[in-house]
């Protein structure tokens, strides 16, 4: 069983959200392409984009893909990251508690399923709860 402190040093280890940094137009695309795919630009450069942002907008699917029946609701949201704005799915919430602003973090999830018989973790975004145990 993982002890909380080895949760929170593999979550350390995996998130990384890096995405691409266009020199040229300053676009900022994640996951990480190797040319902007505003002005088409090649010159671009690998940043770090922060865990913590909040909700730009949302919808809620309420209509199974394939492989995920008993996912549903799946919410996906448009998250802020700093200057960045990435689509991505949230977890650990009801889909009438989803609102506009709301403040969201990055964490990790297992997949359901198994790629090349190792397990694969995924990011998702989860609210940032207020009175947070860590640190
Ligand atoms: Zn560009």
């Amino acid at each position: 069983m993982l002890t909380i402190q080895r949760v929170w040093r593999l979550q350390e280890k995996l998130i990384k959200l890096v995405g691409t940094e266009c020199t040229k137009c300053g676009y900022i695309c994640y996951p990480p392409k190797a040319a902007c795919p505003r002005c088409g630009s090649r010159e671009v450069r690998e940043i770090r984009l922060p865990r913590e942002g909040k909700v730009v907008t949302y919808t809620i699917l309420n209509v199974p893909v394939e492989g995920f029946e008993s996912k549903v609701p799946l919410i996906i949201a448009l998250v802020e990251l700093g200057k960045a704005r990435i689509l991505t799915q949230l977890t650990d919430v009801e889909a009438d508690k989803v609102y506009v602003g709301m403040p969201v973090e990055a964490t990790i999830r297992k997949s359901p399923q198994m790629i090349e018989g190792a397990t694969h973790y995924i990011i998702k975004f989860k609210p940032i709860e207020k009175q947070s145990s860590r640190q």
